[in-house]
């Protein structure tokens, strides 16, 4: 049976990835340092380690797969702590490649599309190199992740780990988020299901590709499959503004009202992916698109008010 393990497999991707994986039969360990746990935790048979990757605890037995998702994910999480993020991208990466190393295991690297910064070229191929502000507050993540996959590339080029993957992964959303984790999505969801107004950060015409979470794990799953070790962007297309985003939620849940907050720093005016590398070499593409996926997404975050 394969062995894999998913580092970050408490958080909203990594949960839906290991469920995936015990559906394909894989024995799924996950490391995860609960620092911004989905509400539903690690999915049930997974073998769960509290732990930080930048410290790991023994692991036991072989590992034949390493999914490495560990990191904070929404930008007010990683800006609380940008030493914190900037070492869990280099040193947390360092030691789960050499982990990948020592048990000669497939490594797949889960980046963002937040390597391409407030980028100058639309939509984003991956052969873009990207245009992040060093010096700025958002650099944390963007550098970190930017690091992390040099680190992954020079681990495969001096031949200590043979297989890599590296997933650009786009805007992702759906059941198992953190309602308070502030990304925009669950930020306007709770805030239309309590009849609060939307936060509308800037003038709300910047854009951003939403892909659902059973898409993207797909996407996942497939280039973790595949012999692909160049990267490869994974995510929706379907481009809008955060203002036809906020007009699309309250229409599914109810009209509260907008407030205007200001922009926060470096935030990418605009983002979408070209997917035209995960069409071609892993014949994927996303199936579900903004309103359909938005169905499960508020049922989700109704539900936990509910409870
Ligand atoms: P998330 O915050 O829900 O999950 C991240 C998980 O990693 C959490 O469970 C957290 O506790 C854990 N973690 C953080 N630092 C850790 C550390 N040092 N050691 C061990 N565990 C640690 O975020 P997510 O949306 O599920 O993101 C998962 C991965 O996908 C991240 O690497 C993120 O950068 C990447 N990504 C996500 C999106 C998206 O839209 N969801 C977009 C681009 C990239
Ligand atoms: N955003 C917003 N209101 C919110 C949260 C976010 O208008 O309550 C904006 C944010 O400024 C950004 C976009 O929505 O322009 C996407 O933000 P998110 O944090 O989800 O992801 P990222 O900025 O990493 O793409």
């Amino acid at each position: 049976m394969t062995r894999a393990l998913v580092t970050g497999g408490a958080g909203f991707v990594g949960r839906t990835l290991a469920s995936r994986l015990l559906d394909e039969g894989f024995e799924v360990i996950v490391l995860d340092n609960l620092s911004s746990p989905s509400p539903l935790g690690p999915p049930e048979g997974v073998t769960f380690i509290e732990g930080d990757v930048v410290d790991p605890p023994d692991l036991p037995g072989t590992i034949d797969r390493i999914y490495h998702l560990a990191s904070p994910a929404s930008p007010p999480r990683y800006l609380l702590d940008p030493i914190g993020t900037l070492l869990t991208g280099a040193e947390g990466t360092r030691r789960m490649l050499d982990l990948a190393e020592r048990h000669g295991a497939r490594f797949l690297f889960a980046s963002t599309s937040e390597v391409y910064g407030d980028p100058t070229e639309h939509p984003q191929r991956e052969e873009y190199t990207g245009s992040v502000q060093v010096t700025s507050t958002r650099a944390c993540y963007d550098e970190a992740k930017r690091y992390a996959e040099a680190l992954t590339y020079a681990y495969h080029r001096q031949n200590r780990v043979a297989e890599i993957r590296v997933a650009r992964i786009f805007n992702t959303y759906g059941p198992a988020m953190a309602p308070d984790d502030g990304r925009v999505v669950s930020n306007f969801v709770n805030q239309a299901l309590a009849g609060r107004h939307l936060t509308i950060y800037g003038d709300g015409s910047q854009t951003r590709s939403f892909c659902y979470v059973d898409d993207l794990v797909e996407g996942l799953w497939l280039l973790s499959n595949s012999d692909v070790t160049d990267p490869v962007n994974i995510g929706n297309p379907e481009e809008m503004s955060m203002r036809q985003l906020a007009t699309i939620i309250a229409e599914e849940i109810g009209d509260s009202g907008v407030d205007y907050f200001p922009l926060p720093e470096s935030d990418p005016a605009r983002r979408r992916p070209d997917i035209t590398r995960a069409r071609t070499l892993l014949g994927w593409e996303p199936s579900i698109g903004l309103a359909e996926g938005l169905v499960p997404t508020i049922h989700y975050f109704r539900s936990l008010i509910d409870a």
